[in-house]
């Protein structure tokens, strides 16, 4: 193949925006694991620097022209995505005015502290100042972007590019019209003491190492990506080569630690799986927030979560803590780590009542951005929607509406992209079981890699290459949908709770 001067310019033009990206999420990997309280001011320096110096090479003519040639001579197929990626990735960094790009990132830090603070005191007056502000701020993005129908668009299009709020709000209501009434129906058969076996002194250090051993039989690579400690469990890539998981070690509850490391596992091997040739170029990071997400819940919930796992390694987890669980029973456990109670906070809500989190945080932002709704009355829709959903109301705003610190960053549709990736994940579960039988027989004999290969060949390898619903229709031959998911919870909690292998 004759070498294409203008493709390779555009691809050395890039890899460096590539590379600031990456630096900037060594030191964000850094500041929230190692970097002692006093390192804080130094390093928002150090990051605004870097997030400066990317926007500059982002919005330069130079890179048009770039573009432009490149164009002209494509002809292989991962050339044009390239092509039209970086085009997408442009366009929408252009139309954003600098100043306007300053403000929201000044406003998001004193979002963050400001949310800080209040969620110490309890008083979410103390937030509405900076959240009118971000939430004015935000929309005023969304009018420099554009947009299809709903300004909403604009800002799911950062994490899940092509999507629509029209979109979200029928997979969301089709998700609705089921689980609230599932939820009623199952809640109420958990009792207090279901998860009992899990609330004992567990020894941090013996729960790191069986975390890291399940994350390390699913294949992720050691010599590639390593494991630290937390207070609010991420995963990051410095490439596919660096992957960072986080893990955050309760001694009082096996589950916090356990299954965010598998959580974090399913994302890092998502990284890990990135080709190699895409390292430096926009097409080597996830399609979206959805599809990422698809990968840690595929396997936490679907893997980590499943009766077929845990009839294979409980005996393992029981010599790790012989004097805790010695004698609770594998079917004890597998119900306790799958017990369904609506709680107030949305990180430690079960596989159930996880989605209707977000289905009230999708319509409180929606009617934020529309001017429905004042940042003011935010507490008590909040609390309202609590009660219709979950049936319960948080005793204060720290257990409702300032316990996640997304809005206070700036970060508006983002929330929709949790439950898009856990209904992607069963979508994708049942591809690959349908493509190879053989997938689930392995699991129940302690082996992964046919699963991996089938994500690696079906999601990992695309990197950014197709948009969300493209890649969808690529790996499953179907749009995404709610029934498989629905399908897929009915019979696992109707088992659990029912005794039988479905309700109705
Ligand atoms: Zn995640």
């Amino acid at each position: 193949m004759p070498s294409n001067d203008a493709l390779s310019s555009l691809r050395a033009y890039l890899a460096p925006i590539v590379d600031l990206d990456r630096a900037a999420a060594v030191l964000h990997w850094d500041q929230r694991t190692y970097m002692p309280p006093g390192g804080a001011s130094a390093r928002a320096d150090q990051l605004a620097t870097l997030s400066r110096l990317k926007h500059e090479l982002a919005i330069a003519p130079a890179l048009e022209e770039l573009l432009d040639a490149a164009h002209e001579t494509a002809v292989e197929d991962e050339d044009r995505r390239l092509i039209q990626v970086a085009r997408r990735d442009f366009g929408r960094a252009r139309r954003l005015p600098a100043e306007l790009v300053a403000e929201l990132s000044h406003a998001r830090s004193i979002g963050n502290e400001v949310w800080a603070e209040a969620r110490a005191c309890r008083d979410w007056s103390l937030v509405v100042p900076s959240l009118a502000r971000i939430v004015d701020l935000v929309r005023s993005v969304a009018e420099h972007a554009g947009y299809p129908e709903h300004p909403y668009d604009a800002l799911l299009d950062d994490y899940e590019p092509g999507m629509t709020t029209a979109q979200v709000s029928r997979l969301f209501d089709d998700l609705k019209r089921d689980l609230v009434p599932l939820v009623q129906q199952m809640a109420p058969r958990s009792t207090e003491g279901d998860d009992a076996c899990l609330r004992r002194q567990f020894d941090p250090s013996e729960q790191l190492a069986f975390g890291l051993s399940i994350a390390r039989a699913w294949g992720f690579d050691l010599e590639r990506g390593r494991q630290d400690q937390t207070l609010h469990p991420f995963c990051t890539a410095f490439g596919p080569d660096d992957v960072r998981i986080t893990t955050r070690i309760s001694a009082e509850f096996l589950s916090s630690a356990l299954f965010g490391t598998l959580h974090e596992t399913g994302h890092a091997l998502y990284e890990q799986g990135i080709p190699r040739h895409l390292a430096r170029s926009p097409l080597g990071q996830a399609a979206s927030l959805g599809v990422h997400e698809s990968q840690s819940r595929l396997w936490e919930h679907l893997v980590g979560r499943s009766r077929t796992f845990w009839e294979r390694n409980y005996a393992e987890l029981q010599r790790a803590f012989p004097a805790q669980l010695g004698r609770i029973s594998t079917d004890t456990f597998y119900r306790a780590i799958n017990t369904v109670k609506p709680t107030c906070i949305r990180v430690e809500a079960d596989e159930l009542t996880y989605n209707l989190h977000i289905f009230l945080r999708f319509e409180l932002e929606l009617a934020l951005i529309e001017g429905r709704l004042d940042a003011a009355d935010i507490p008590g829709a909040w609390n309202q929607g609590m009660v219709d959903l979950l049936g319960i109301v948080p005793p204060d705003d720290a257990l409702g509406a300032l316990q996640d610190v997304h809005w206070g960053s700036g970060l508006f549709g983002y929330f929709p992209t949790y439950t898009i990736g856990n209904v992607l994940s069963v979508q994708l579960w049942e591809a690959a079981q349908a493509d190879d039988p053989l997938v689930r027989d392995e699991i129940s004999s302690g082996q992964y890699g046919r699963l991996l290969q089938w994500l690696r060949e079906h999601v990992h390898r695309h990197g950014r290459q197709y948009l969300p619903a493209e890649l969808v229709v690529l790996a499953t031959g179907r749009e995404l949908k709610a029934e498989p998911y629905l399908h897929y919870l009915r019979t696992k909690f109707g088992a659990l709770y029912d005794g039988a292998s479905t309700i109705p």
